[in-house]
């Protein structure tokens, strides 16, 4: 019962859509049909009711005594060579959650969704079931997608019944749920708690991102012949800057308020061995949980690029790649995930989301929180990834006892 039953049936999951490289639940394709059916051959004795909306998400609906609705979410989707956990956990512990009211009418409705292809994995856009769900999927933005086999994104929504053009109705459908609450459950992919050696987290929301490329100009010159003085070398003002983005994340990290940066690229032009940086790009990628704390960042270290280029005699320009805000989750459900996590751990760590979830799309429309689940080495999206057994039963112990929480409030 309870817990043991969801480590059951992940594993009966994972044997059945798993090669030795790991989970191979790829949107959209055939295990991924063959996982779903699985599901629901899991969901029948139960006595719910199942539908599928118009961007291929899969809802399951207990009725309760009132339309209000507590929303239990995650995929079964996974990457190519994926983990056991990775979204399947999520989604375990909502049919859990189904049997745990089984044979009773709740106090309120409870629905889980499975959402369609939250990997991105095969058509390179993450979350695209939830943010049609959510409204802020464009159809312009997708419509030429392929995977690297050439096959259209249309065509494989096709192949599962899903119209392209159509999608953006799964709004009206989450739209007409009276929602109470959206809660997921997922493992952590990172190494925050395994550091504390903690089983389980609350999840206070997840990053907004600040993605920049740069690009530093200066002039090109012979490395034998060209005094250090008299140089315009991009390459030394990008790295000089990039050091500095770093102290900037540092001084703006706080033991209750983490935030992160990453130069993650470097060009250099013209690349020779024999010649001064002429040029030089480099990203930039900010992620903070506060909006304030990160539009402080981003201006600080448009300031020291500025400082920065102006000493070593280079320009610099900045282009914005990519920008969300964070999405904080509500505090009400953070305090009772708290109270949850620590009846059955005795603990309560607070942490941010570095990686994007469903759970994302669901803030502007319904309250909403996370729990996190150790993750042994921070691994995820590979055969590694795993939760130590006593700290999943925990994890999975606490999630049931928050959905018990929620129903009841
Ligand atoms: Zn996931």
């Amino acid at each position: 019962m309870g817990a043991n039953e969801v480590i059951a049936d992940l594993r009966e999951l994972a044997k059945l859509t798993s090669t030795a490289d790991g989970a191979q639940r790829l949107a959209w394709g055939p295990v991924w049909r063959e996982a779903r059916q699985w599901f629901a051959g899991k969901l029948a004795p139960l006595g719910v009711t199942t539908e599928v909306d118009a961007a291929g998400n899969s809802w399951a609906t207990l009725k309760g005594a009132s339309e209000r609705t507590v929303i239990i979410g995650s995929h079964l989707d996974s990457v190519p060579n994926g983990g056991w956990l990775d979204g399947a956990l999520g989604v375990m512990v909502g049919l859990e959650a189904l049997r745990m009211f089984r044979g009773q009418t709740p106090p309120v409705t409870i629905k889980v969704v499975d959402w369609a292809d939250e990997e991105g994995a095969r058509f390179g856009r993450s979350l695209l079931g939830s943010s049609a769900a959510a409204g802020s999927l464009q159809v312009s933005d997708v419509e030429a997608l392929t995977d690297k086999t050439g096959v259209k994104l249309i065509d494989a929504l096709r192949e599962n019944g899903v119209e392209l053009s159509r999608m953006h109705e799964a709004r009206r459908f989450l739209k007409a749920i009276d929602a109470k609450a959206y809660l997921e459950l997922h493992i952590e992919q990172g190494p925050v708690l395994e550091s504390m050696n903690k089983s389980t987290g609350i999840v206070l929301g997840t990053f907004g991102v600040e993605r920049h490329l740069l690009r530093f100009v200066g002039q090109a010159a012979h490395s034998g012949s060209t005094p250090i003085p008299m140089r315009r070398d991009a390459f030394l003002a990008a790295a000089e800057s990039a050091l500095a983005f770093r102290e900037i994340a540092i001084t703006h990290t706080t033991p209750t308020a983490r935030v992160v940066c990453t130069a993650g690229t470097v060009k250099v032009e013209p690349g020779i061995v024999t010649a001064v940086p002429g040029a030089c790009e480099i990203s930039l990628d900010q992620r903070a949980l506060d909006a304030d704390v990160l539009a402080k960042m981003l201006a600080e270290a448009r300031a020291a690029s500025w400082t920065i280029a102006a000493k070593n005699n280079v320009s610099v320009e900045w282009k914005r790649i990519w920008q969300i805000e964070p999405r904080p989750f509500d505090p009400k459900l953070i305090a009772l995930c708290a109270e949850a996590v620590k009846d059955v751990t005795g603990d309560a760590p607070h942490l941010p989301s570095g990686p994007l979830h469903d759970a994302a799309e669901m803030v502007p429309h319904m309250p909403v929180v996370m729990m996190f689940a150790y993750s042994s080495n921070g691994l995820s999206h590979c055969k590694e990834e795993d939760t130590p057994e006593p700290h999943l039963l925990k994890t999975i112990e606490a999630f049931l006892l928050l959905v018990k929480k929620v129903v009841a409030a």
